[in-house]
């Protein structure tokens, strides 16, 4: 064969093997499958293996022969060659050369196929997706067909297509039905940027995928669950709903039962040996937070801890116990969301009386057993702090202060905080109820004890913008109190509005855990609603006209404000006979957020120049930044608590104070004593150089050991925990990095 004619001959038997539909739909399947079976082509093409064998071996020896098709080696398979690949790529062009010569519409569906514009598609999805009627579906998609025709693209996408529907239908005004089509997902750049800011915040991968599911979930929430004016109140900054992503998913607390669990699993605790015994059952308690972490969002609190394991300790040494306790903390170290351990003095009274489980004692009887187990797990504690430094991020302790203290284990307590563990104190010497380590607080009906609070839930709450209505009243007070009820009745119907899709997510059985089986281990019944107040203070400076925040006639505005809400709440309850809380929860997103929408409003206004905070306070109500005495600070705090049910005051302490551990407890003793305090923590510096991994108490500029100043991040205390600086938003870190302020005086 000679060189130039074997071009025209290989051309000829190209284009004779294309003049067959049927041949090119074998080109199609072996383009956008890959390699194919002679019986599996057959199936693709739906034609009978029997009556159509002859035609369709005439059919592939035709493209075989026209060297487009090949049979792979090892698998019988007929594959494309190079020459078949662009021989199918050439037959596409020409179709959509004659499609777009007919001026008809492509769209490309997916990475291979592309399709002729079909209309009725839009009127489907018009219909189907935002219930539509049919008639103004179809007029909406013609209208669309023409002004796609009119576009100088390429290729329309799927996407595209529902960019110009959706902004015909805002010019159309069917802003409603438009909300119903909207695609819910992330701008290209977006995700970029995730990848970045999740290693500028030294997370890890896990969190990309977790944040971009999260923004997904928080347009639904705000698109299409919440009632329009709660999502509404929410964007203008009225009121802040924390984490709307998860928002719906789950609750965002929960009070074990340690006794309960253990006896639900009781046959699986059966041991040879006390240790055996003991070890089993902090393995189950162990794992039972761990699938319960799925269904909770913000804290997992473990309560009477060491009440409820005393009766596993009899008859296991110290050395094992000790063993047995760092391993169990160790295990439910760094577990997302928060774990806690509520601690207690001895046995509490009103446990007292009541029997172990399948023992004869009851649990008055292991008094002392119960402290040789508390301070077991403060010694554990502090060893894996002192090994670690609070990196490990070791469950938080509740210490819940009930009249008889023991002095050692108390200065153990202390120094566990002076390393920075994160240690919240409940001060339970007037009343009964528990605490999370944030201060949320739960309290049993009026005559039931503490008891009848374990395994309850608590569902969130949601950040009240009280600045915002001062703004908004100009001093006028009936104006005031209308914005305020306007803000709690939207926040209401926001936690109404989660506890019904979460009862939901319960029934379709997704939180099998919690909430799961016929005999749920928790349920939903007697939730309360609770309202965080943001911006107290800084409202009250704001309407007697001070600058200072810690002028008497402020604070007394503050409990004016107090009052007001209550009646509000109170005609709201009757209404919707859902039960109400006023508590103040740390929420440094409300906090900035909301500081930040106001700046933009009213950041000319005088009466934003009165109070010029770049964040507003939550969870305690003076400023960590306020020079102001210690002792002032826990009586101002300490009035707040008379007033509402939960918060967490903040006591800010300077290094060098930290090292006087005496003087540090007796200043716990003093503030739940003399001013009971109800709900408080420490809030300590911390400097971490990340180049030889280690904390150092105070803000340093550089590390003392490699002399490094680049690799160091500054944590302060933002309610219940130590936040690294490079998390912080810019407006807390630049106030707390300051001097003023943070200092015991
Ligand atoms: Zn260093």
């Amino acid at each position: 064969m000679s060189s130039n004619k074997l071009p025209k001959k290989l051309s000829t038997r190209v284009l004779e093997a294309l003049a067959s539909s049927i041949r090119i739909e074998i080109l199609r399947l072996l383009h956008e499958e890959g390699p194919l079976s002679y019986s599996e082509l057959m199936d693709r093409l739906n034609l009978d293996p029997v009556k159509h064998a002859g035609r369709f071996a005439y059919h592939l020896k035709k493209i075989q022969s026209a060297n487009l098709i090949t049979l792979s080696r090892e698998g019988r398979k007929y594959q494309l060659t190079d020459l078949g690949w662009k021989v199918y790529e050439l037959t596409r062009e020409i179709e959509e050369y004659a499609l777009r010569a007919s001026m008809r519409l492509l769209v490309r569906t997916s990475r291979t196929t592309i399709e002729e514009f079909d209309r009725s598609r839009i009127v489907d999805s018009l219909v189907k997706e935002a219930q539509m009627p049919q008639e103004m579906a179809e007029r909406i998609a013609r209208k669309a067909e023409e002004r796609l025709l009119d576009l100088r693209v390429k290729y329309l996408t799927a996407p595209l297509i529902r960019e110009f529907v959706n902004a015909i239908l805002i010019e159309e005004g069917m802003e409603e039905y438009r909300h119903k089509l909207t695609r819910l997902g992330l701008p290209v750049y977006d995700v970029k940027e995730t990848f970045r800011d999740v290693s500028v915040k030294s997370g890890v991968i896990k969190d990309v995928k977790d944040r971009a599911g999260e923004a997904v979930l928080r347009e639904y929430v705000l698109l299409d669950i919440l009632p329009r004016r709660v999502a509404d109140s929410h964007l203008s900054g009225y009121i802040n709903i924390r984490k709307p992503g998860s928002w719906i998913l789950y609750p965002d607390i929960i009070v074990h039962d340690i006794e309960e669990i253990l006896t639900r699993y009781a046959s699986t605790l059966t041991a040879a040996s006390e240790n055996g015994k003991l070890s089993l059952s902090l393995a189950r308690i162990s794992k039972f937070v761990r699938d319960a972490c799925y269904e909770i969002c913000e804290e997992q609190i473990l309560e009477y801890f060491n009440v409820y394991l005393t009766p596993y300790i009899v008859g296991v040494k110290d050395g094992e116990l000790d063993d047995m306790l760092s391993s169990f903390l160790i295990d439910i170290a760094g577990i997302k969301p928060t774990i806690s351990l509520g601690i207690e003095f001895g046995i509490p009274e009103f446990m007292e009386g009541k029997r172990v489980p399948s023992k004869r004692v009851r649990y008055g009887d292991l008094y002392d057993e119960s402290y040789r187990l508390l301070k077991a797990l403060l010694r554990c504690y502090e060893k894996l702090m002192n090994l670690n430094g609070f990196r490990e991020r070791l469950p938080r302790l509740i210490v819940k202060l009930r009249g008889s203290l023991d002095e050692e284990a108390l200065l153990n307590i202390h120094k566990i905080i002076s390393l920075g563990g994160e240690v919240t104190f409940s001060n339970l010497t007037r009343s009964q109820g528990i605490t999370s380590s944030e201060g949320v607080w739960i309290k049993p009906d009026q005559g039931m004890t503490e008891l009848t609070l374990l395994r309850r839930v608590w569902i969130g709450g949601v950040s009240l913008n009280i600045p915002r209505a001062s703004y908004e009243s100009h001093g006028r007070e009936n104006i005031f109190a209308r914005r305020l009820e306007r803000i709690c009745r939207d926040a209401v119907d926001a936690l109404m509005t989660r506890h019904n899709v979460i009862s939901s997510n319960i029934s379709a059985n997704l939180l099998p855990t919690i909430f799961g089986g016929v005999n749920p281990y928790s349920n939903l019944k007697g939730y309360r609603c609770s309202l965080n107040l943001v911006g107290l203070l800084e409202s009250a400076a704001m309407l007697v006209g001070s600058k200072s925040l810690i002028e008497d006639e402020v604070l007394d505005y503050a409990w004016k404000i107090i009052s007001y809400l209550e009646e509000i709440v109170k005609g709201i309850e009757q209404e919707v006979k859902v039960r109400i809380a006023l508590s103040s929860i740390a929420d440094m997103d409300a906090s900035t957020r909301l500081a930040d929408m106001d700046r933009l409003y009213y950041g000319k206004t005088k009466e934003y120049a009165q109070i010029l905070r770049p964040y507003y306070t939550s969870g305690s109500i003076l400023p960590l930044d306020v020079e102001v005495s210690t002792i002032s600070r826990i009586r101002m705090e300490a009035d707040f608590h008379k007033r509402v049910d939960g918060a967490l005051a903040v006591i800010p302490v300077e290094e060098d104070e930290v090292e006087d551990l005496e003087a540090l407890k007796d200043l716990t003793l003093e503030a739940s004593e003399n001013y009971d305090l109800r709900w408080y923590s420490y809030g300590l510096k911390f400097t971490y150089c990340g180049m030889c991994r280690r904390w150092f108490k105070g803000f340093i500029e550089a590390c003392p050991e490699c002399k490094s100043s680049r690799n160091l991040t500054k944590y302060v205390k933002i309610g219940a925990s130590y936040i690294g600086e490079h998390i912080l938003p810019q407006s807390i870190r630049n106030i707390l990095a300051g001097s003023g302020g943070y200092s015991l005086k």
